[in-house]
């Protein structure tokens, strides 16, 4: 029990009132600043110290108030207090003690350094503590021995006591504080991740916010390259030299700190670079003393690391790292979001390249059939503007009789996931178009659509069409004369066996070499023109009399103008020397010429070929009275394959003639041309005009 004298009663009051003082405070470091100045007018003293201890029972912190001024002192000179000073006996038996003489008492430790200790000759010292964990000790001393008595202890043991519950309260409150802070700093980050697309602007705020929840002097992050052996600093904060932090590069081969985090895949803390022999020190990181490297795990793999440093040595507890690595992983999270966007932005810009670039249309619509989007190719096949097809539905654009298949088209689909047919559609134009459709279900913008993919087959049908015109062409033109050359032949022996007229026998034999030379010349042309168009064929030169091969041209169209009634007419020719000429291709041009304008005249028509001489270039002149051919189609004749009429009606033939005549006429160096109004009666005129040369005299 204490005296009841009024010296007592007035430090009850007092202390009441320090325990009143103690528990306002919530932060830690105002109640420590209380419980010492508190502690100071309590004991009528000028000087307390405090130290306080961590979890651990390390040293955590140490404040001396001196006349009511607070000074926080560092940790080395204290060492020894620790070991053989008050405070360590404090601490080891964890009970109050006064010292009356400090120059008498062995516990004193005699600190010559600190002048504060040197003048000291009294003091009391108490553990500030809970049943199970020794929070701090608190020192008060006076200049003079015998200053202190045991109600001093008493009182500085309640204060203790007092302030050992207001201490850890201000603790707990402030650990929740920082894990609330720490909790909403993670979840904001976390929400910006998902917000913010560009990864860097990502990495900078998450090191900004890794700064309100662990103190550093300096944080980066770093990932590796694409070939995963170097790590690279992608984000860096209050680094000395930025520039040169933000080049660092780590190569797999050195036997640093990260690697280790790396290849542990846990944090590293090093309470102190300065003995760590792996460490290298850069000139970014010259101050550098204590470091938490954290990795970033992705799919258990360490994608890069998060790192935070201090000046000081020692600095980070086991919390700070938990809480670096709670940052790491929104690092890793925020590295994966950024390269699935990626991805998806390139497989986007791939997917949107090939769907505009593609040679085929590609429609998008909804099952109903409203189109929701359109391509390049679409736009053109169909003749209309994007924004006029996206909203209308499909079975209007493709086929009109859509709306019937479409219902069709779509259960099959459904069926089948994808589905193809052809379609003859009408363009904008209402020129036909052939198609080969192709319908899959796509995802579309979410939703799951239908992909309507086109292929224009219409060359591809022509090409069908013009291969069955050449088999009927190869029947028709090949066999009929084929055939006749056969009866002709057949004929020939009962001539023989029965008349053994010669005469008749002489005209079977012409007949059978006129059919077959008509048969080889067909053949031939064919030939060349694939020939000529390779520029394959050597021009067989001849010097040739232009009557001449004007005679062997008659011989072989004249049957056939007979045949049709049709009247040729062959005029005078001009005195024309002896040409250096490919007489048969030349001959094969004329009678080309000459059959087509009697082919495309009606019977009893009139077919003429003209011959004329100027500046030393021959032409000739093939005039017809027939339909004549418009300008659009004389632009287009000359090509293979062309014709003007693809009916069944029109005379047969593939469109090769005068793809050969031109070739043939521009391998003389010469040039060929048509006059026409394409007005039916008035015909037309093939002109074909061959520069003379002459043989070349060797
Ligand atoms: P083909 O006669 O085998 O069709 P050509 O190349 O000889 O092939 O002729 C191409 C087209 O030119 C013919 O299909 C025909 O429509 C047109 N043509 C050619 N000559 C005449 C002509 N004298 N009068 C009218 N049309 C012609």
């Amino acid at each position: 029990m204490l005296p009841d004298t009024p010296r007592v009663r007035s430090r009850l009051d007092l202390l009441y009132a320090a325990t009143r003082e103690f528990n306002a405070g919530l932060d830690v470091d105002q109640v420590l600043n209380r419980v010492l100045s508190t502690t100071l007018v309590t004991a009528g003293v000028s000087n307390a110290s405090l130290f306080l201890f961590d979890s651990d029972g390390k040293l955590d912190n140490h404040f001396q108030i001196s006349n009511f001024e607070i000074e926080k002192r560092s940790y080395p000179t204290l060492g020894r207090i620790l070991d053989r000073g008050l405070v360590g006996w404090v601490r080891k038996h964890r009970e109050g003690v006064v010292i009356n003489d400090t120059s008498t008492d062995k516990r004193w430790y005699k600190n010559d350094s600190n002048a504060q200790f040197s003048k000291t000759r009294s003091a009391v010292a108490v553990p500030i503590q809970l049943p199970d964990q020794l929070i701090g000790i608190l020192t008060i001393t006076a200049p003079k021995p015998d200053f202190f008595d045991q109600s001093d202890l008493a009182m500085l043991t309640i204060m203790a006591d007092q302030a050992a519950f207001a201490i850890t309260n201000a603790q707990l409150f402030e650990a929740e504080q920082y894990r609330r802070r720490l909790a909403d700093t993670l979840t904001s980050v976390a929400r910006s991740i998902n917000s913010i697309l560009n990864l860097n602007e990502v990495l900078n705020l998450i090191l900004e916010k890794l700064a309100l929840v662990v103190d550093y002097d300096s944080s980066s992050i770093l990932l590796f390259d694409e070939e995963g052996d170097l790590l690279s600093v992608r984000a860096a904060r209050h680094f000395e030299d930025m520039e040169d932090a933000l080049n660092v590069k780590i190569s797999v081969s050195q036997n640093s700190p990260n690697y280790l985090a790396i290849l542990r895949q846990e944090p590293v803390v090093i309470a102190d670079v300065d003995k760590e022999p792996g460490w290298i020190k850069s000139s970014s990181s010259r101050k550098v003393r204590s470091w938490i490297g954290a990795p970033l795990i992705v799919r258990d793999e360490a994608i890069g690391m998060l790192t935070v440093d201090s000046y000081q040595v020692d600095k980070y507890t086991d919390e700070n790292v938990e809480d670096v690595s709670a940052f790491a992983n929104l690092v890793a999270t925020a590295v994966v979001n950024a390269q699935t966007v990626a991805r998806l932005k390139s497989a986007e810009t791939s997917y949107s390249a090939l769907f505009e670039d593609s040679t085929d249309m590609i429609v998008i619509s909804a099952y109903d059939g409203l189109i929701l989007d359109a391509n390049r190719m679409a736009c053109q096949m169909l003749r209309r503007t994007k924004d006029a097809l996206i909203g209308s539905g499909i079975d209007f654009v493709i086929d009109p009789r859509l709306p019937n298949h479409l219902a069709e088209h779509v259960t099959r689909l459904k069926v089948w996931r994808e589905i193809s047919f052809e379609l003859d559609i009408l363009d904008a134009y209402r020129q036909p178009v052939s198609l080969e459709v192709k319908a899959r279900q796509v995802h579309y913008k979410g939703k799951l659509c239908v992909q309507w993919v086109g292929r224009d087959i219409s060359a591809r049908k022509e090409a069908e069409k013009l291969r069955q015109d050449l088999v009927n062409m190869l029947v028709h033109d090949l066999r009929g004369p084929l055939g006749n050359l056969i009866n002709t032949i057949e004929l020939m022996p009962m001539v023989l066996d029965k008349t053994q007229d010669v005469n008749s026998l002489r005209n079977l034999v012409d007949l059978a070499l006129q059919t077959s030379q008509d048969v080889r010349d067909l053949v031939d042309s064919m030939l060349d023109v694939s020939r000529l168009e390779q520029g394959e064929v050597p021009l067989q030169h001849e010097t040739v009399e232009i009557e001449e091969l004007i005679q062997a041209a008659e011989r072989q169209v004249r049957p056939r103008a007979k045949e049709k009634l049709t009247e040729l007419s062959i005029h005078p020719l001009p005195e024309i020397a002896p040409i250096w000429i490919d007489g048969s291709m030349i001959r094969r041009v004329l009678i080309n010429l000459i059959d087509n304008a009697i082919k495309y005249t009606p019977a009893e028509g009139q077919v003429s070929l003209a011959t004329t001489m100027q500046d030393n270039t021959i032409t000739f002149a093939v005039s017809d009275n027939g339909p004549g051919i418009t300008k659009t189609d004389q632009t287009r004749i000359f090509n293979k394959f062309s014709r003007v009429d693809y009916s069944s009606e029109s005379p047969s033939g593939v469109g090769l003639g005068l793809a050969f005549c031109k070739l043939a006429t521009e391998a003389h160096g010469g040039k060929i041309w048509i006059e026409s109004e394409g007005v039916s009666g008035k015909g037309s005129t093939f002109y074909v005009s061959i520069p003379m040369t002459f043989e070349p005299q060797t």
